[in-house]
């Protein structure tokens, strides 16, 4: 019998078993390790046309275009081993989330992506009747999620300058108080990459009822230059109704692998806690959720490019007489002048995807941060496709 079963079995694992002989130094998991972190490289580069989807600029979801860290895979590689089990060793993962924050493990709730606790948010705060208050456009999906259990949505559009109307949040909601379930506030906000500054999100707090939750979706978080930004996460620790959501959907491009969570007060986390699965989240990513906290300098080099490479399009588009929306996340705004859909259209026929429309917005097309090539193939086709529109 192998020491370890999926050593003799071909798959993830590849031709480990032939050099388990060799490197008999080597423990079964750092083979398993090694080879899987170059299969991930190999993975990495462009492929022959065996697989379309490899084959798109994709910039429609504002996801992280590397790939999570050579760290990341090497943890979460290792943590395979655990696939069987239920009572496995997490990797120590809500001390870690408590821990960056200087929060204690009471104050996190973990979920198989933020969505899956913005989604919470709704059905323990905003159920039959009650009302979600926020900005339109923003992170759609609190809304939707909110309709769906039967709950109600009071929306303020944004300001000229793009920017979410602080003084029309508190009026709004001191005017349904009774029925308000929750406010919502991304920021920086999704689609426009607008942030909320720490002077208003003060504002913000200070203006509503004291008993009015608020979420404050910080999903970009990791991405913000801007000195008059700042995480909400110390209003949790002075008390305020504040949840705080983070994911390592973005920065530490875990998105298919599902882990997001919220900063809160236990008495909010017990709340939610029902009503989601304990066990959504996997071994796997527990594992990699803890090396890519730890692996700050690979989370700076992915803000760095990242960044480098938005102000490097944004530039070429304001060049070409186009105005962009200022940005502080891995995705910008773009204003046509023009319906966007058909725009979308277009370039999705050239193999270029980028983010749907966002209505009232529009004739402003979303673009997310992909890699060089893509936002290379991405100005090449907007040249093309402005001229013929
Ligand atoms: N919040 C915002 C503002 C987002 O843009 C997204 C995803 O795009 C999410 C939350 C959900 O992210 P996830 O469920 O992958 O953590």
């Amino acid at each position: 019998m192998p020491l370890y079963k999926g050593l003799s079995r071909r798959g993830f694992v590849g031709g480990v078993a032939g050099a388990v002989g060799l490197l008999a130094f080597k423990s079964p998991t750092d083979l398993m390790a090694e080879e899987a972190v170059s299969q991930a490289r190999r993975l990495r580069a462009p492929r022959a046309a065996e697989d379309p989807y490899d084959l798109l600029a994709k910039l429609s979801f504002n996801e992280n275009p590397y790939g999570p860290y050579d760290s990341v895979l090497k943890a979460m590689t290792g943590a395979f081993k655990y696939a069987n089990r239920y009572g496995y060793p997490d990797g120590g993962i809500a001390e870690a989330i408590a821990k960056r924050h200087g929060v204690k493990k009471e104050n996190v709730l973990m979920s198989a992506g933020s969505g899956a606790i913005l989604d919470v948010m709704g059905t323990t705060f905003a159920p039959d009747g009650k009302t979600v208050v926020g900005v339109e456009p923003s992170y759609g999906y609190v809304y939707s999620h909110v309709s769906s259990v039967r709950g109600d949505e009071h929306l303020i559009p944004l300001t000229s300058d793009y920017r979410q109307d602080i003084d029309a949040l508190i009026a709004t909601t001191k005017k349904h108080y009774r029925n308000v379930g929750f406010v919502y506030l991304c920021n920086p906000n999704n689609p426009t990459g607008r942030i909320v500054t720490k002077q208003e999100v003060k504002q913000l707090l200070d203006g509503l009822p004291q008993d009015v939750p608020v979420l404050i979706d910080e999903a970009y978080w990791d991405f913000v230059e801007d000195p008059n930004y700042e995480t909400s996460i110390p209003y949790v620790l002075e008390g305020r109704p504040v949840v705080v959501t983070r994911t390592f959907s973005k920065i530490a491009a875990l998105a298919g692998m599902r882990l997001g969570y919220a900063i809160a007060q236990p008495e909010y986390i017990k709340k939610m806690e029902p009503f989601l699965s304990s066990d959504a989240v996997s071994a796997v990513v527990k594992w990699g959720g803890v090396a890519a906290i730890a692996d700050t300098e690979s989370q700076a080099h992915v803000k760095k490019v990242t960044l480098e490479l938005r102000k490097q399009t944004t530039s070429q588009l304001e060049s070409l007489g186009y105005e962009v929306i200022p940005s502080e996340t891995n995705f910008f705004m773009v204003g046509l002048k023009r319906p966007v859909k058909p725009i979308i259209d277009a370039f999705q026929k050239k193999g270029v995807l980028v983010g749907r429309p966002f209505p009232p917005m529009t004739q402003h097309l979303r673009v997310s941060v992909g890699n060089p090539d893509e936002m290379k193939r991405f100005i090449v086709a907007f040249k093309e496709i402005m001229a013929s529109a």
